[in-house]
């Protein structure tokens, strides 16, 4: 028998199958889809079987298989065809839409790794007169006659209860023996949770999808609404027909809250997957979803490709966000292999949000999507009111950080007892250090920015590269010292807060207070217990998170995100700002948000001060429609990366000239323009948008390219296919 395999080779070029013979051994074990390990030139590299067969002409120089990475490593059908689905998507090469479907920490180098866990276990390995035996002839050995004893009364006890001096003296024996269990790493139990009694609302969104047939609901549930007991709701009805659920959410800051609820519903029938497991409980997750032992996988983007089989239905909370799209190759969306995944099983696919995408949304007025809308908070909690402050006014008072307003109200709730939480979307203390006499601005040597400051580390960062320079006293340049920083981080807020508000116990949550396992999970559960104040962080604090005592919201600083030069910049604010605000007054006490700007006439402001979704569509969609972007277009960008620069710029206006020659003459190519990362690590970036409705020869011609491409090693270019930015 043979295998056609599919390897993983370092080289660009190599994304193609190699025959190899399957030895007697490993005949009953290979299958397609399954991982191998294969010898290639004077290694051993990882290979997937594609295809097996009887034959093979020419068998004369055939290597064979070496082994097996993992006898449980195989992809099913549904995930091979997945597989190719992705690589139609994203252009990547197919080696590396399967791996990307596998958990990379599965991903074996040479050398085998077992990730699974086990119990090691003793018993009796003679029977109880032998064992009497010996304790009768062996007074003195007291130790091993206790592990004995025990062991006539219990089967089996756990080896490292006793010395394993002891014990190995048994084992010498033959007195006792081993056993090894699997275990897993996570476990929860069910706590008796009871079903909340559905409001009209819910019972209407959760009545209307209906299983076992292929449709796409988006649930537009306002903050508050309830839409994760709809969730749980509709699971425990596809698993009450003994089929599966996958729901995504969009990152593993939101995940603490709504993996506590599914645990304390639906105990061990969930398994968990998201990046911040360690490689052995996410091999073991994996374990209980391929045998089948789980029914339901809470996880981030890549949850979709778990192998569960018999799907029922596939939810995406927080639909919009856009860590459902992979920034690194293979680009995917979540949302398209679970679209996938959807038609693949004929099932209900849910889409959620407070703030569903422009696309979305546009695909439900169309009909296309079935619209589902729960337009109220549960109970009598109501949306917050919110408040926008003009900071302009405010810079007069010298209010600079915060306004008047936002000041008062924060003492208030301080003496109410009462919780807050401020969004600022910057983190670090300023946003770059600049000299007053001579003009000199701290900048990442290799990329196009301004460096950070840090002031717990005195240091600045880039936070593109990662490269770190110690802040002088004196200007680098004309050593005055005249260093000023300029810009709001996370860190000088805090550091302000302390100082106006001494007993305010402030935490705050970014990247920097987070890169520890469990930290995350430890900030918010603190910050439930009320063991602080105020949380403060950026945008990681914005969703799904809910709090009950949190009744005023502050955003610092509407215009960072306001003001980046992209054609989403107005609905990433929207939703954004929807929904932090949507963090306030989540229980009987009514919420307050107050947005700080300088452009306080803003309509996308205002439309999240009304709470009106719909209204800010509406706009937003009519400029969408005048300047040809999504939906009304699809969008391609292409980027030309090289570290010579004029090399870079001559290779993107030959595509340029390429994709004219060969597109649809209905297609827009913009450019060749700079990136808007033009230069980061020492890498300068060209970039083509092409617009199109219908081109029929667009992705082979885009494949043309980047196989063109393949073999240059000092030129690569990145195709990326519905970008979230440009
Ligand atoms: P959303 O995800 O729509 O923002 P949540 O699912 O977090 O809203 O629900 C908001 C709050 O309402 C939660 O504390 C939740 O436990 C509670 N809740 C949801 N549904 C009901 C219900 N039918 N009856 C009572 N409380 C509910
Ligand atoms: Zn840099």
């Amino acid at each position: 028998m043979y295998a056609e395999v599919l390897i993983e080779y370092s080289a660009k070029a190599i994304d193609k199958t190699f025959t190899y013979k399957i030895p007697d051994n490993l005949k009953n074990d290979i299958k397609i889809g399954i991982k191998v390990l294969v010898p290639f030139g004077n290694k051993i590299i990882n290979g997937f079987v594609t295809n097996i067969k009887d034959t093979y002409e020419d068998t004369f120089a055939l290597k064979e298989i070496d082994s097996l990475v993992d006898k449980y490593l195989v992809l099913n059908q549904e995930l091979m065809s997945l597989g190719e689905y992705l690589q139609s998507k994203t252009l990547c090469t197919k080696i590396s839409a399967y791996q990307t479907m596998l958990p990379s920490s599965l991903k074996v180098k040479t050398q085998k790794t077992d990730y699974s866990k086990y119990l090691t276990y003793i018993e009796l390995n003679q029977n109880e007169m032998d064992i009497n035996e010996y304790i009768v002839n062996n007074p003195r050995r007291k130790k091993q006659i206790e592990i004995l004893n025990t062991l006539l009364k219990t089967p089996k006890v756990l080896k490292n209860t006793y010395d394993s001096y002891v014990t190995k003296q048994l084992l010498n024996l033959n007195l006792i023996k081993e056993t090894k269990e699997q275990i897993y790493r996570l476990t929860n139990q069910k706590i008796t949770d009871k079903k909340a009694v559905l409001s009209p609302d819910q019972k209407k969104a959760l009545n209307s999808i209906t299983l076992n047939e292929e449709n796409t609901y988006l649930l537009h549930g306002v903050t508050g609404s309830g839409k994760t007991e709809v969730y749980m709701q509709l699971i425990e009805k596809v698993v009450k027909q003994n089929k599966t659920a996958i729901m995504l959410v969009p990152e593993i800051s939101l995940t603490t809250q709504i993996i506590n609820n599914f645990y304390n519903r639906f105990g061990s029938d969930v398994a968990i997957f998201h990046s911040a497991l360690s490689d052995g409980e996410k091999y073991d997750e994996y374990l209980k979803i391929l045998r089948g032992e789980v029914h339901i996988v809470i996880g981030t983007r890549s949850a979709i490709f778990t192998p569960l089989q018999n799907l029922g239905v596939i939810i995406i909370d927080e639909e919009h966000s856009e860590t459902y799209k992979q920034d690194t190759n293979p680009r995917y969306h979540a949302l398209d292999m679970a679209a996938f995944r959807s038609h693949y099983h004929k099932i209900p696919l849910v889409l959620g949000s407070a703030t569903p995408s422009l696309e979305t949304m546009a695909r439900a007025q169309k009909g296309v999507y079935k619209y589902l809308s729960m337009p109220n908070r549960i109970g009598s909690s109501v949306l917050p009111k919110v408040e926008i402050v003009d900071m302009t006014e405010e810079m007069k008072k010298r209010n600079t950080i915060l306004s008047s307003s936002l000041k008062n109200k924060i003492f208030d709730r301080l003496n109410k007892k009462e919780q807050i939480i401020l969004l600022l979307n910057r983190r670090g203390y300023s946003t770059f250090v600049t000299c007053r006499a001579c003009g000199y601005t701290y900048k990442c040597p290799h990329c196009d920015i301004t460096l950070t400051y840090h002031k717990t580390s005195n240091n600045l960062r880039c936070h593109y590269c990662g490269y770190t320079v110690i802040k002088n006293d004196t200007c680098p340049s004309c050593h005055e010292k005249s260093l000023a920083d300029y810009g709001l981080g996370t860190e000088k807020l805090e550091q302000e807060i302390n100082k106006i508000m001494p007993s305010a116990r402030v935490i705050r949550m970014d990247a920097d207070t987070t890169r520890n396992k469990g930290s995350h999970e430890d900030i918010i559960n603190r910050f439930k217990k009320h063991e602080y104040d105020i949380l403060l962080g950026t945008q990681m604090i914005s969703k799904g998170l809910d709090f009950p005592l949190v009744t005023l919201v502050g955003v610092i600083n509407a215009d960072a995100t306001l003001n980046i030069p992209d054609f989403r910049s107005g609905e990433r604010t929207f939703s954004l700002l929807s929904q932090v605000a949507g963090r306030a007054g989540r229980s009987k006490i009514p919420g307050e948000v107050i947005i700080q700007t300088m452009n306080p006439d803003n309509f996308t402001l205002k439309c999240v001060s009304n709470h009106d979704y719909m209204k800010f569509y509406n706009y937003e969609m009519s400029n969408r429609h005048k300047l040809d972007y999504p939906p009304y277009y699809f969008l391609v960008s292409l980027k030309i990366a090289s570290k010579d620069y004029e090399l870079a710029s001559k290779e993107i206006t030959k595509v340029k000239n390429y994709l004219t020659k060969n597109l649809d003459s209905n297609t827009i190519i913009l450019g060749p323009t700079t990136a808007s990362m033009f230069k980061i690590n020492n890498i300068y970036r060209f970039q083509i948008i092409i617009k199109y409705k219908k081109d029929s020869k667009l992705f082979l011609v885009l494949k043309e390219l980047d196989e063109l491409y393949m073999n240059n090693l000092k030129v690569n270019i990145e195709i990326d296919n519905n970008p979230l930015q440009v």
